[in-house]
């Protein structure tokens, strides 16, 4: 080097300061140091200015200002260009070719049991963060000593050093200032929101600590009773999109219901009002006032699989009457998500469970960010969102000889293929009359999922079977226990089953009911007819048809792209049912 080059050092933990600086010194650099800095390097033998001997300012504040200054800053951030040459000549400032710092422990600060806020602040470095990222925004400066390929390695840890830096601060405040128990001003006038909610524990209790927050803005989410967990907040989440997009799938908006458990819906339906069957069928038969488009949503969500649904999580896409509310009410439930309540709704679930039931108001209005990131094992994974729009114009490539898509069947395929967007994959579902009526989740083979949800949707038309309708309960039967013992009937599983469980079973009939013949199990099957069933990805086999034809399949949606295609639509038309390639799979994890 002709002229020697300045080194900049300002470093909190000065481990390994003294060898680095006798290399930069044996390198040739002119060294300057800010006061902690400088002082330990020369007390160790070595020649060093201090940085006031460039701004010709002394340190001030208690250690508050000590780089920022033109001096230091005009130095570090100059180009090689003419302009910029003439700026340093004139105000009498050398370039500065390196910087070396490390920052005040903000995080070891706030992790101390005794940390105040005001020692907290003390420790966030405001200087320290300028030169790296004054340094970092000016790597490409020309220099003989670093490659620049470590001159981009360097610039781009400066950047997410100072990015996860200001992170911690942010949830620190974020915790001190915004969470929902305190209270915080985010947009300048609008009143008092908060950002942050901390949760007692993650997914499961011993994954502490935990907490949900959004990064800017106002959390969409107001509790107005209860105290939701993590999986609470997934189900919410997740059910709650399922509702917005399944009541905005039509015209004009029908309301949408959905019944959440372990972030997949055990049942999604629409507001078509219910038949006294499907009123007996689905728990609702003795309510005596007529439902509203809600009620009658949530009732045929809830009704799709009563037994998975035993403490679910709740989403409805419109505010809440009264009616949906007592429908609620009688369930065992977790919780329940919706854009409003009516007071009297509102009066009734913040007492159920004693207090403790979950209501969530969510803003509408609300929109994602296009972008989601998440962390596995971690490692941040990041994708655009699942934003596509399902609705009729999906279904528009039929691909079978029968083209014949009636205006329900679009209703219920649009029904199951949203509810596949936000069930966990493989997935396969089953709809009629703007309900889900079986959902496979969750399996490794597409095959298991169809069986799954053809098992599950037969359950659920055995459960219209006028002899489960019958079954002689004795009185005070709890609805659960109900939901329970029918689907040990409707199965035959309680036939086959342990005598002492069989016995417990018995014991909740007046008549111990005979089991449904095998003659009257295929005569009731026949009835089920013109079912939709949709596949988040494309049937690699025919079996999938044969199998979804078994429980009243006529209309099919599912992505093309299988080498067995034409297979699979020979099958469907061998059957003469519909089959819509929708050209969008639907994965979700
Ligand atoms: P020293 O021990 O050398 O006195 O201080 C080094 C620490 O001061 C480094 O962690 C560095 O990030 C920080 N620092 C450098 N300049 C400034 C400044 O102007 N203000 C504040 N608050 N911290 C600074």
């Amino acid at each position: 080097m002709s002229e020697a080059s300045i080194a900049l050092l300002s470093v909190y933990d000065k481990t390994g300061l003294l060898p680095f600086a006798k290399g930069l010194k044996e390198l040739g650099f002119r060294l300057l140091g800010s006061g902690g800095t400088a002082k330990m390097i020369r007390e160790a033998g070595m020649e060093i200015e201090d940085v006031s001997s460039i701004t010709k300012a002394p340190e001030m504040l208690g250690g508050r200002v000590k780089t920022l200054h033109p001096a230091v800053h005009g130095g570090i951030l100059s180009r090689d260009i003419e302009s910029d040459l003439a700026d340093l000549a004139t105000n009498k400032i050398s370039p500065i070719t390196l910087v070396v710092c490390n920052l005040y422990p903000f995080v070891l600060q706030t992790q101390k049991e005794d940390c105040t806020l005001a020692g907290a602040i003390e420790e966030i470095d405001i200087g320290g963060v300028t030169l790296l990222r004054a340094a970092a925004k000016n790597h490409a400066r020309e220099n003989s000593v670093i490659s620049d390929a470590t001159k981009r390695g360097l610039a781009l840890k400066a950047f997410e050093s100072t990015k996860a830096y200001d992170e911690a601060i942010a949830d620190y405040f974020r915790k001190t200032y915004a969470s929902v128990d305190s209270s915080v001003d985010l947009k300048a006038g609008a009143g008092v929101g908060y950002q942050r909610l901390p949760l007692r524990y993650g997914a499961n209790p011993h994954q502490k600590p935990a907490q949900a927050f959004v990064e800017q803005g106002e959390m969409p989410i107001t509790i107005l009773s209860g105290s939701p967990g993590y999986i609470n907040l997934l189900d919410a989440l997740n059910s709650w999109a399922l509702v917005k997009e399944l009541a905005e799938a039509f015209t004009p908006a029908l309301p949408a219901a959905a019944s959440f458990k372990h972030v997949s819906p055990a049942g999604a339906a629409v507001g078509i009002p219910l038949d006294d069957r499907e009123a007996q069928v689905f728990g609702v038969a003795d309510i005596k006032d007529a439902l509203s488009p809600l009620a009658s949503a949530y009732a045929r969500a809830r009704g799709a699989d009563r037994m998975s649904s035993f403490g679910d999580f709740i989403a409805l896409s419109h505010p809440v009457d009264a009616i949906t509310a007592r429908i609620i009410n009688r369930e065992v439930s977790d919780g329940v998500i919706a854009p409003g309540y009516e007071q009297e709704a509102l009066d009734i679930l913040s007492k159920k469970k004693g207090g403790k039931y979950c209501v969530l108001q969510m803003d509408a209005n609300y929109v994602p960010p296009e972008i989601e990131t998440r962390q596995v094992y971690g490692i941040s994974l990041q994708q655009r969102r699942n934003d596509c729009k399902i609705d009729e114009s999906l279904f528009q490539n039929i691909v079978t000889s029968n083209k014949e898509m009636s205006k329900q069947a679009i209703t219920d395929l649009t029904v199951a293929t949203l509810a596949l967007k936000y069930t966990q994959s493989n997935s396969v579902c089953y709809a009629l009359n703007g309900a889900v009526i079986g959902l496979g989740a969750g399996q490794q083979s597409r095959i298991h999922c169809t069986r799954l949800a053809g098992d599950k949707a037969d359950n659920w038309w055995m459960r219209h079977h006028p002899r489960v309708l019958a079954l002689p309960f004795k009185k005070g039967t709890k609805r659960a226990d109900k939901a329970n013992a029918i689907d040990l009937f409707v199965t035959g599983a309680v036939f086959e089953a342990d005598p002492s469980e069989r016995a417990q079973w018995e014991s909740l009939f007046d008549q111990v009911p005979e089991p449904l013949s095998k003659e009257e199990r295929e005569e009731h099957m026949k009835e089920l007819k013109g079912v939709a069933c949709a596949s988040d990805a494309f049937f690699p086999f025919p079996d999938n048809v044969h199998r979804a034809r078994k429980s009243g399949v006529q209309y099919l949606a599912a992505p093309g792209g299988s080498i067995m295609d034409a297979e699979c639509i020979k099958t469907a038309d061998n059957y003469g049912m519909v089959f819509a390639h929708t050209n969008l799979r639907l994965f979700h994890h």
